[in-house]
């Protein structure tokens, strides 16, 4: 599916055009993967446009860098402010951002020492993931051959770039397999997370989902679903899981930016539950698009509000 251009991406302090938004093919990012990036969603609300905890993105964004010594010359507050100028300028309401820091072109040798740093933010219209359907009628997943990296490999808590090296792989893996998606186990063999998505069950109307320590990224709607689900009278806990839970639970869903909240509804073709969406991941959906569309209140301040009209620089 083709991206939807829009008018201005952010580069290093200035607004380029999207087509002038180009980088040379020996910059280190190129050759060797060296970026780290954020995915964040903007909602239509009725005041407008509003940013999803951006301040969460930011802080893992700069979090991320520091991982791999990588200084942007911006700092959050400047790259928060410039997300939320990049979706003004572009006149945008429903959309997604993509904020990057690369090494970029200096010298081709695999030492990151003494290439510039560069930091990029583009935002365009981006529908539903994993398609319309499958907020209500839920997704087909397999367990991946993939294992997520070893703890000592590469870094699962810095949304890295090459990391999704591993993602594509599980992927490629689901698509050829006729599969929306794919989880990937840890190297122990204990259940970690999703191509690009953290995952949740439900055994007893109890919410589980794994720990920092099983390779996932500490992804912020994991984060967002845990306190919803708390307020709701459920009980969250972070445990290691086994495959076989998966197969056994009542209910099975994904969070993430893209995937917002969505239902997994079989398991390696093993049904979850009744094969349906349940009713907490309903519910919690419920609240979550509630929530992130300014239906019902804001009440634990995740929304950023897009300053439109003069306040709009660019
Ligand atoms: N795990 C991986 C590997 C991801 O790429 C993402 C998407 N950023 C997530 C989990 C979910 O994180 P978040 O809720 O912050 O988007």
């Amino acid at each position: 599916m083709a991206m939807t251009k829009t008018d201005k991406i952010w580069m290093n302090g200035e607004f380029v055009a999207w087509d002038d938004a180009k980088i040379h093919v020996l910059s280190h990012v190129v050759h060797y993967g060296s970026s780290v990036f954020e995915g964040i969603r903007a909602y239509n609300t009725k005041k407008g446009p509003a940013i999803f905890r951006l301040g969460e993105h930011i802080e893992r964004f700069i979090n991320s860098a520091k991982i791999y010594r990588m200084q942007s010359k911006f700092t959050a507050e400047q790259i928060e402010r410039a997300c939320l100028d990049v979706v003004a300028v572009n006149k945008l309401t429903d959309c997604y951002l993509r904020p990057l820091i690369y090494r970029g072109y200096s010298h081709v040798g695999v030492n990151p020492i003494g290439t510039p740093v560069e930091t990029m933010i583009a935002a365009f219209p981006w529908g539903k993931y994993l398609g319309e359907e499958a907020i209500t009628k839920g997704v087909a997943v397999k367990i991946g051959t993939w294992a997520r990296m070893a703890p000592n490999t590469l870094p699962a808590m810095a949304k890295a770039g090459g990391n999704y090296l591993n993602s594509q792989l599980l992927k490629l893996e689901a698509v050829e397999d006729k599969y929306e998606e794919a989880i990937a186990l840890d190297t122990q063999g204990y259940v970690s997370e999703g191509s690009g998505e953290n995952v949740f069950i439900v055994i007893k109307g109890e919410l589980i989902t794994p720990p920092v320590s099983s390779s996932i990224l500490a992804g912020i709607t994991r984060s967002s679903v845990m306190r919803i689900a708390k307020d709701l009278g459920y009980t969250v806990r972070e445990a290691v899981i086994p495959r076989e839970m998966l197969y056994i639970a009542d209910e099975f869903f994904f969070t993430g930016t893209a995937v917002e909240v969505t239902p997994v509804t079989s398991v390696d073709r093993i049904p979850v539950g009744n094969g349906e969406r349940g009713p907490v991941t309903k519910a919690i959906q419920d609240a979550f698009f509630g929530i992130v569309t300014g239906e019902l209140p804001d009440r634990y301040g995740w929304l950023s509000h897009v300053p439109t009209g003069a306040a709009v620089r660019g």
